[in-house]
């Protein structure tokens, strides 16, 4: 079911991310091509195990074109706009959006300070009540 409605998010959405509009499956798709391009360049000429780690460096030396500093910032991730833990992961399509990676950890941080933030709420509320017992 979620890589079903991946492919659905995909096919309106396009990988593009609707927080900063990067072609994030676009973008990956021409740093895949990049590498087959290295790696037909440089296959006969190097061991398998030279060409992986050759091909691992080539990666983070084109990342930075791309606006990426790590592989790990790569690809875009299906986002629940109204998070699943208040009541999103019921709803259909119309709920999940297309974030980069980069900005999909943002949003992921900020929820993280958000809840933070209610659990404290929470427990300042709590010893204010039992501050009023007797
Ligand atoms: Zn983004």
């Amino acid at each position: 079911m979620p890589s079903f409605a991946r492919k659905k998010v995909l096919e309106r959405d396009r990988g593009v991310c609707v927080q900063c509009g990067v072609e994030a499956q676009g973008r990956d798709n021409q740093i895949a091509r990049e590498l087959q391009k290295e790696r037909r360049l440089r296959r006969g000429t190097l061991t398998r195990v030279v060409l992986r780690d050759h091909l691992k460096q080539h990666l983070l030396d084109i990342l930075p074109r791309y606006g990426l500093s790590d592989p790990g910032e790569m690809g875009w991730q299906m986002d629940h706009i109204i998070a699943v833990e208040q009541g999103g992961g019921e709803c259909g399509l119309e709920n999940l959006q297309t974030l980069c990676t980069v900005c999909h950890r943002q949003k992921s941080k900020q929820q993280a300070a958000e809840r933070a933030q209610r659990r404290k709420a929470v427990r300042s509320q709590g010893i204010s009540l039992s501050g009023e017992m007797p």
